[in-house]
C-alpha cells in the first residue's frame, strides 16, 4: 500500500506577490506529489476560511506561516500512515481534525494544499496522470472562457463588470481555440490603443486589457469588432459566443438594493432587463454572478428570463453542496463555478460538481485571480468532463501553465480527445 510517510509545507508567493502555500506529500519516504494553493480577490462571503497570520510586520498580515505550521504539525501527524490513494479518507480526516464547518481552525488553505498534493501523490503512485486517476473516462477538452477585457476587483480601472469573455465554441480542438482567441486579442489591441492610448493595453489580474471603459455596451462593441477584424463569426452555432463574469456582488449597493453600472442605477429587475437587452444584440453563451450573492430569487428570475444563456453561480454557490441544495430546487442559475479553494478540499469540491451534474447543472472549472504556475485545474476540468474552463488569457506563467497543460493533455489523449465546443454546457 502507498502509505503517506511525510508531509512538508512551505510558504511561497502567488502571481501578485502575496504569500500562499505549497505542499509536498511523501510516500515511502519519496516525494510523490506537490501542489500550490490559489487565492481569490473578488471572493464570496460564504467561502471557507483562509487562515492568515495577521502579523502586520510580515506581508501586511497576509503571511501563511500559521497555516504552514498546521500542516507540518497536526495535519502531517494525523495523515501519517494513511493510504495516499484514499482521497476521501484523507480529506475527512483533516475536516474532522479541524472540527468547524468552514475550516476556521486549521485553515481551508492548509487543508486544500494537503488534499491536492495527496491527489497528485496518489496519481503518481498509480503511474497515471491526475485527470485519469480521478476519472479513467476523462476525455473532453474544455472551451476556454477568455477574459479579454478586465474590470471589477481584478483591475485598477472603473469597469464595473469584472470579465468580458470570448468563448471559441467553434474551434476544432483546444489548440485551435487558443489560436483563435489570441488572434482576436491581437485584433482588439490596436482598437484599444486608437481610442484609449497604449496604457489601456495594460492587463488585469487574469490577462484581459484594463481599459477606461465603463458600463456594458462599449466592451461588447469592441469585442464584436475585434472578432470581425480577426475574421471570426459571432453567434450561437458559429465560431464565437460571449461570456460575462458580472461579479455583481461587488458593484451591489446593499443599502438601497441597487447596482451602479455605466453611470446609471438599476434595481435588480432593471438590471435583468439590461442583460436581456444586451442578450438580444449579442450572443451571451454564459453569464456568471449577474446579481448579488444573496439574491437567490433574482437568480431564479434571470435564469428564466435568459433561456439561451448559461447562468453560472460563483459567489452564489462557492463550490459548496449545501449552497447548491438550497438554490437548485428553486431553479437559481443552471451552472456552478468550480473553485477548489472555495470549499477547501478536493473530495468536497468533487461532491459539489457531482451534485450539480445530477441536477442538470453545468460545471465550469475556474482559476482564482491569485494563481501560481501550478496547472492542477487543467487536469480537474478534463477529469470532470466539465467542458468549460475559465483560466484567463494565455499570457503570463500562472495562466499559460494551465493552457499549456491542456495542450499536453489533448496530445496525450490522442484520438480519444474531444473538444467540448458548442456542447460546453453538457459535453456529448
Ligand atoms: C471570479 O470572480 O470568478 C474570479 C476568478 O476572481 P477571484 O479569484 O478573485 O474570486
Ligand atoms: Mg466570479
Amino acid at each position: 500500500m502507498p502509505y503517506i510517510t511525510h508531509i512538508k509545507a512551505r510558504e511561497i508567493i502567488d502571481c501578485r506577490g502575496w504569500p500562499t502555500i505549497q505542499v509536498d506529500t511523501y510516500v515511502d519516504r519519496k516525494l510523490a506529489g506537490r501542489a500550490d494553493v490559489p487565492q481569490g480577490r473578488s471572493t464570496g462571503t460564504y467561502e471557507a476560511h483562509v487562515l492568515i497570520d495577521g502579523d502586520e510586520k510580515r506581508y501586511q498580515g497576509q503571511g501563511m506561516l500559521k497555516a504552514v505550521a498546521n500542516i507540518n504539525g497536526p495535519i502531517a501527524e494525523a495523515l501519517s500512515g494513511l493510504d495516499v490513494t484514499e482521497q476521501r479518507n484523507i480529506d475527512q480526516t483533516m475536516c474532522a481534525l479541524d472540527g468547524t464547518p468552514n475550516k476556521a481552525n486549521l485553515g481551508a488553505n492548509a487543508i486544500l494544499g494537503v488534499s491536492l498534493s495527496a491527489a497528485r501523490a496518489g496519481a503518481f503512485c498509480c503511474s497515471v496522470p491526475l485527470y485519469r486517476y480521478i476519472n479513467p473516462n476523462a476525455r473532453f477538452l474544455p472551451v476556454p472562457l477568455m477574459n479579454i477585457l478586465n474590470g471589477g476587483k481584478l483591475t485598477a480601472n472603473d469597469l464595473e463588470i469584472q470579465e468580458f469573455i470570448i468563448m471559441p465554441v467553434g474551434a476544432e480542438n483546444y489548440a485551435h481555440a487558443l489560436q483563435i482567441t489570441t488572434e482576436i486579442n491581437e485584433a482588439l489591441r490596436p482598437m484599444v490603443v486608437e481610442k484609449y492610448g497604449i496604457l489601456a493595453t495594460n492587463t488585469g489580474d487574469e490577462g484581459g486589457f484594463a481599459t477606461p471603459m465603463t458600463g456594458i455596451w462599449e466592451p461588447f462593441e469592441f469585442m464584436q469588432r475585434a472578432c470581425e477584424r480577426a475574421g471570426y463569426k459571432v453567434g450561437f452555432g458559429e465560431d464565437i459566443v460571449y461570456g460575462l463574469d458580472c461579479a455583481a456582488t461587488h458593484f451591489y449597493n446593499k443599502g438601497n438594493n441597487t447596482y451602479e453600472l455605466g453611470a446609471k442605477t438599476y434595481d435588480p429587475d432593471g438590471l435583468i432587463e439590461l442583460y436581456q437587452e444586451v442578450g438580444k444584440q449579442y450572443p451571451i453563451g454564459s453569464m456568471e454572478d449577474p446579481l448579488d450573492e444573496d439574491d437567490i430569487d433574482g437568480f431564479v428570475k434571470v435564469t428564466q428570463a435568459m433561456p439561451d444563456t448559461q447562468i453560472v453561480g460563483d459567489d452564489l454557490f462557492v463550490t459548496n453542496v449545501e449552497r447548491l441544495k438550497m438554490c437548485c430546487p428553486k431553479g437559481a442559475a443552471n451552472a456552478m463555478l468550480f473553485k477548489v479553494n472555495q470549499i477547501g478540499s478536493l473530495s468536497e469540491a468533487l461532491d459539489a460538481a457531482e451534485f450539480a451534474f445530477r441536477n442538470g447543472y453545468g460545471v465550469q472549472v475556474s482559476e482564482r485571480s491569485g494563481e501560481t504556475e501550478d496547472a492542477l485545474i487543467a487536469d480537474l476540468v478534463v477529469a470532470l468532463n466539465g467542458g468549460q474552463i475559465k483560466t484567463g488569457m494565455p499570457i503570463r506563467g500562472e495562466r499559460t501553465s494551465k493552457h499549456n497543460r491542456l495542450l499536453l493533455i489533448e496530445e496525450e489523449l490522442g484520438n480519444v480527445a474531444a473538444y467540448a465546443g458548442h456542447n460546453f454546457r453538457r459535453p456529448v
